[in-house]
């Protein structure tokens, strides 16, 4: 494994980000408290991450020469996103320039035919699924009526925040979907989800492998609104177990910094849905919500310091995302219970254009005063209807 080369421990580690989004933004905030510095390759100059990392590269994050600019300022390279060059960046790493997580891992998160098969493979729980890459496949029609219940077709690679993803009524839907994608597809059971949650670990080079409390998710449309600690009805045993599995996953793919594993809560158990190697919107809480943020840990572990504890600030913590509504609102003020934060994007009707995270030592007052100042922003969302998944 290639290591982080630096001349001497008190020489900060510089690492680059490649994609300068939100996440990165947030990385630059996180870094300010450690012994490291960012570069970023961003898509434009309008990017989130300007805010944040002064040091900026504009480009394609596919483009090999702007990869190689980048690996030529920095001693390690991290991710904002999945939709990166896997081959460009095993060749930065054959040319010497590590990058966590490693390419081989990022194909997990990119590419959902390729994570089901493997997880399956592992013998670790997944919904019942099909790859295939026509409609006429005979496996899928066998599959179709073994099930003899609806289901989901999902596009194996390029999809995020719901799209790529389609709930067809009949076989014939399937099938056109198949074909219209014109690609890979994960064609899978359409479960009852008695609850949806994500289970956040993060592994240094070392295998130290620290995990964040479980946490509930509530989607709409395909997008995540709400993240809440902690996870309503999951027990101790359930707790425990998603932890586990996210450990399993992450030492079996060998992560390196922030692993997110989205999990379905059903009648067999935890069903994993996806992967995401990068710090993960399921844990923007943890800046306000935990002793040390998923950035701050993510960057750890990219840069082989220690990791930090991730115990909770607070008996109740909910993260809202502000989701752009029908005209352009300014992000509330921040307050001592209150984390708003606002990732300076153009405002456009149901985009993602912040979160605020309230913490508190009740539910129901925290859960309210964070929709409160999402709503103050003028979210596109409604609070969504909390049911139990145990
Ligand atoms: P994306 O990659 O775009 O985030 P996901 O695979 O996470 O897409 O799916 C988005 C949402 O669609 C999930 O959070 C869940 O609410 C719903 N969904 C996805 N797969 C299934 C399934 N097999 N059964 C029922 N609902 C599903």
């Amino acid at each position: 494994m290639l290591t982080v080369r630096r001349p001497n421990r008190e020489t900060p580690v510089r690492i680059g980000i490649v994609g300068g989004g939100q996440l990165a933004l947030m990385m630059g905030e996180a870094a300010r408290d450690l012994p490291v510095t960012l570069s970023v390759l961003a898509a434009s100059e309008e990017d989130p991450a300007h805010r944040t990392i002064p040091d900026c590269l504009v480009g394609a994050a596919t483009d090999p020469d702007a990869l190689a600019a980048l690996a030529a300022r920095v001693d390690v390279i991290t991710l904002d996103h999945e939709l990166v060059n896997l081959e460009a960046l095993g060749d930065l790493e054959s040319r010497g320039t590590p990058v966590r997580p490693h390419p081989a891992a990022v194909r997990y998160a990119a590419d959902k035919a390729h994570q089901r098969q493997a997880l399956a493979a592992w013998g670790l729980p997944v919904p019942r699924f099909r790859v295939v890459t026509r409609g006429n496949d005979p496996e899928l029609a066998a599959f179709l009526t073994a099930l003899g219940e609806p289901v989901v077709v999902k596009a194996a690679t390029g999809g995020y925040d719901g799209r790529g993803v389609f709930f067809p009524d009949t076989g014939a839907e399937v099938r056109d979907i198949v074909d219209d994608l014109g690609g890979v597809a994960v064609v899978e059971e359409r479960l009852t989800l008695l609850g949806e949650a994500a289970q956040i670990v993060v592994r240094d080079p070392a295998d130290n492998v620290v995990a964040y409390p479980l946490v509930s998710t509530y989607q709409a449309g395909g997008t995540c609104v709400e993240v809440d600690y902690p996870a309503r009805g999951a027990g101790a045993g359930a707790s425990a177990q998603a932890a586990a599995l996210a450990r399993e996953i992450a030492v079996r793919i060998d992560a390196v910094g922030v692993l997110a594993v989205e999990l379905f809560w059903t009648t067999r158990g935890w069903l994993v849905n996806e992967l995401a190697l990068r710090p993960h919107n399921t844990g923007h809480w943890t800046i306000e919500g935990a002793r040390t943020s998923q950035f701050a840990n993510h960057l750890r572990a990219v840069a082989g310091l220690p990791l930090g504890p991730t115990t909770p600030t607070a008996p109740h913590i909910t993260m809202v995302n502000v989701l752009g509504g029908p005209r352009a609102t300014a992000a509330p003020a921040s307050g001592p219970h209150l984390g708003v934060h606002d990732y300076a994007k153009a405002w456009r009707p149901g985009r993602k254009l912040g979160h605020v995270t309230a913490t508190g030592a009740q539910e129901s007052p925290t859960r309210v005063a964070a929709w409160e100042a999402a709503r103050a922003w003028g979210t596109r969302e409604e609070e969504p209807w909390h049911s139990s998944p145990s």
